[in-house]
């Protein structure tokens, strides 16, 4: 198990990048601890899989390194990296077994077949194939070679990280829960170094210890789930995290008031400097009250999600969500007043901290 420090990497998949729009990964500089639960977060096409590949060695990094415990690896090849990596979709062989399957990366390694038989029974057992053990990969659905894909990740004591690629694309829905819950209890028993890649942030926020979010090829927060949701230091993570995102309405700022309109909201201090740039408050929806006194607001419409109602409404010709209760009342004169403990301030998309007292 290793420690892995990437330092100052940038990707670009042309040979000439003429501008940062050329990265694939602008700057990501980042220490998985030896032993941690990390998921990388983030949309579609911001370099999950660059980072991923990078540290495994499918890539050469156009700039920086990779260490693991210290020792530079960037110019090793994956092979020597001693690393499980999971896919997307399954890479089996289909005229082995299941059980020849899980073998194969220990046999690999010359692990005494006693040895062999006993972890290979776990983790068949752990990913419910005991009834498959003996039948050719061949055959099975997408679902079973998707779980042997995971075994062989898993398989392997000695390796220095499993890094997982959005691993569960072509599983089943409701196998989802149970496999992510099952990686979960594998971490904490073997205490690997893991790191999965996702662009859902259920699945980044239940498997995780510390989420790492990327937008357009850079970090843009680290953070347990409850700091990612309280604190978004980005307003991509604001409103990437949480259903609905977090609020974002433009505004202007004097003293410790930020003007929204013709509104004013007061907030909890104010930044150190008179901030420049695109000025945003950010609420979410659980912290905007919807009620009788405050700012005005007019309705859309309003989503039953199970115990809770996601209201949509306006306020100041900006759209705004409210997550109320589901047997709350929406008055007939609706306002809205903001959790003054759960405000924050954007400027150009990051967060100021509201340190200073008024
Ligand atoms: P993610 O895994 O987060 O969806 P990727 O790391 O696959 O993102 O891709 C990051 C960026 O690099 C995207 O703009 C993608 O189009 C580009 N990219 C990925 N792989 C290649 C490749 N082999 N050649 C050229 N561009 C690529
Ligand atoms: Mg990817």
């Amino acid at each position: 198990m290793a420690r892995i420090d990437v330092k100052g990497l940038r990707h670009a998949y042309t040979d000439r990048p003429a501008s940062e729009a050329d990265y694939a990964l602008r700057r990501v500089d980042h220490v998985f601890e030896d032993g941690g639960a990390y998921a990388l977060l983030g949309p579609s096409g911001c370099g999950k899989t660059t980072l991923l590949n990078i540290i495994s060695g499918l890539i050469r990094p156009s700039e920086g390194a990779i260490l693991f415990n210290g020792t530079d690896v960037t110019d090793l090849p994956t092979e020597a990296r001693n690393i499980a990596q999971v896919f997307q979709f399954p890479v089996v062989y289909d005229t082995m077994t299941v059980y020849d399957n899980l073998a194969f990366p220990l046999r690999n390694r010359r692990v005494p077949e006693e040895a062999v038989a006993r972890r290979v029974r776990e983790v068949i057992a752990m990913l419910g194939l005991e009834e498959r053990a003996n039948r050719r990969a061949q055959g099975l659905t997408g679902d079973e070679k998707q779980k042997i894909s995971l075994g062989r990740g898993l398989v392997r004591a000695d390796v220095n990280a499993i890094l997982f690629d959005e691993p569960l694309t072509v599983i089943d829905p409701h196998l989802k829960w149970a496999l992510r819950t099952q990686l979960k209890e594998m971490h904490r028993r073997f205490g690997h170094t893991m790191v999965y890649v996702t662009h859902d942030q259920t699945e980044a926020l239940t498997f995780a210890d510390t989420v790492v979010v990327m937008y357009e090829g850079e970090i843009v927060q680290i953070g347990t789930p409850e700091e990612l949701f309280e604190r978004p230091r980005h307003t991509f993570v604001g409103y990437f995290i949480g259903s609905p995102g977090m609020n974002l309405l433009p505004a202007t700022l004097d003293g410790t008031t930020a003007r929204l309109g013709s509104q004013a909201v007061e907030l909890p201090g104010r930044p150190a400097m008179q901030p420049a740039g695109r000025l945003q408050v950010g609420i979410r929806p659980e912290f905007v009250r919807l009620g009788r006194e405050g700012m005005p607001v007019s309705i859309g419409k309003v989503e039953d999600v199970g115990r809770k109602k996601i209201v949509r409404a306006k306020l100041e010709g900006e759209d705004i969500s409210v997550v109320i209760d589901e047997d709350a009342e929406i008055p007939a004169e609706p306002h809205v007043t903001f959790d003054p403990a759960h405000l924050n301030l954007y400027a150009d998309s990051w967060r100021l901290e509201l340190g200073a007292r008024p």
